[in-house]
């Protein structure tokens, strides 16, 4: 455990929400793959924003809009930094990665107007019939069901690399789906679902080298694993806020500006456009073009606070931090009679998913709850990668940096004792 992590009593002073009692024991939440809790750095930035300088961005040439305006392209200025973009790279706020993962999927199967209007022309959508888009077996269903109906749009074909037994996806796996047909590769840095973290630097390179475009959705690892966006072959990347210290309905879709072109807008309206007539428009540049209607700009700064606050601790020491519990979880559940955990071997991760057998996971849940202890049953938005790996829906314990060993006992504690009463 890194020696910048705060304990004990810093800690739950920075995370006001964990110091209450559920079930009359202290909390422990173990959902942080749902939704990490934010520390007072970020609620306090937020607070600030909506207190003092709260105003529409853009439009405005008063002190507040100006001032709004300028936080909202600060806040952009230090996530591109926190990602490892470069020069090559833009980044672009939504709502969080299930927005990113459609506005890519969905703008690059629609015909439209992608780098600007103006002809008035409609171009063909950049996906053609015969293309192949390949996704893994791992994902979550914003990673899928967007690329599903990208497909059924533009005639392309969706190919699935499949894990082993254990849930691993091997670089090997992907090689015979990679042709001169495959035109997107999209892939989890880390399953949500089994807590898998595949090779996806090997991956993305092997799909870029056969000329696709990359894309990666980096949902599951923005809290202890940033992916450094400059060295990786990845052309697109997806994130939330809300699973890094930060705040809900706020995320980024950041990649190389020649990816982001290709993208046809899908909000259209104010802020996204150079000029307008009764017929026609002109589209702004990036990211602007992208960012169509008044944006979650107090979120966006929110998200920045979270970067920082990752920073500030330190991003390695909460990595060895979540994957030694991890580590203890697993390594504990395991050795209780009937528990199967999911990717057993899986490093680089702060998730495990188990299930046990005869013993539905809503029971465990529910018993868990009943000690104070937050977990996550059932599919996890993960269906098809449970129905394969664990042939049912799961129950899922997930860390992050305020989590305890003390925590990860009682858990251990909590299923034998659900075990022992439900089966
Ligand atoms: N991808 C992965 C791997 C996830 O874990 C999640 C959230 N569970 C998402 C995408 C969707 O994120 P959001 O709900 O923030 O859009």
């Amino acid at each position: 455990m890194g020696d910048r992590l705060p304990s004990g009593d810093a800690m739950t002073s920075a995370f006001p929400v964990l110091a209450q009692q559920v079930g009359g024991r202290p909390l422990a939440y173990l959902d942080n793959a749902a939704t990490t809790q934010m520390p007072l750095q970020v609620l306090d930035a937020m607070r600030r924003f909506d207190t003092h300088d709260r105003a529409n961005i853009h439009r405005g040439v008063h002190t507040l809009s100006q001032r709004a305006t300028d936080a909202h392209e600060a806040a952009r200025a230090r996530l591109k930094a926190f990602v490892g973009a470069d020069e090559r790279h833009e980044l672009v706020f939504t709502s969080g990665t299930t927005e990113s993962l459609n506005l890519v999927a969905q703008g690059l199967s629609l015909p439209g107007m992608p780098s600007g209007g103006g002809e008035g022309a409609l171009q063909p959508a950049w996906l053609r019939p015969g293309d192949e888009i390949v996704v893994s077996a791992l994902e979550h269903h914003a990673n899928l069901v967007p690329w599903q109906l990208a497909t059924r749009r533009s005639g392309a074909r969706l190919r699935v690399v499949q894990p082993d037994a254990e849930g691993r996806l091997a670089p090997e796996a992907l090689a015979p789906l990679l042709t001169p047909r495959t035109r997107v590769f999209a892939l989890t840095a880390c399953a949500n679902g089994s807590g898998e973290r595949p090779p996806y630097e090997a991956m993305l390179a092997m799909a870029r080298d056969a000329g696709a475009l990359t894309v990666l959705d980096a949902a599951q690892a923005m809290a202890h694993e940033v992916p450094a966006l400059a060295s990786l072959a990845c052309d697109l990347m997806a994130f939330s806020g809300h699973k890094m210290y930060g705040p809900m309905g706020i995320g980024a879709l950041v990649g190389r500006r020649d990816a982001l072109d290709r993208l046809v807008p899908l909000r259209l309206g104010g802020d996204m456009v150079e000029w307008v007539s009764q017929t026609d428009a002109g589209f702004a540049e990036l990211p602007q073009r992208l960012e169509g209607g008044t944006p979650n700009v107090c979120g966006a700064i929110g998200l920045a606070a979270a970067a920082q606050f990752i920073d500030g601790v330190g991003r390695d020491a909460i990595a060895a931090h979540v994957e030694a519990l991890r580590e203890h979880a697993a390594a504990a559940l395991s050795a209780l009679p009937g528990v199967r955990v999911l990717a057993r071997h899986a490093h680089g991760s702060a998730i495990v998913s188990f299930v046990v057998d005869d013993v539905h996971p809503h029971d465990i849940g529910t018993v868990l709850d009943g000690r104070g202890i937050a977990v996550r049953t059932g599919w996890h938005c993960a269906q098809p990668l449970l129905e394969r790996v664990a042939h049912g829906p799961t129950t899922r314990a997930s860390f992050a940096l305020y989590n305890t060993h003390d925590e990860v006992e009682r858990l251990v504690e909590g299923v034998a004792a659900a075990v022992e009463m439900l089966r």
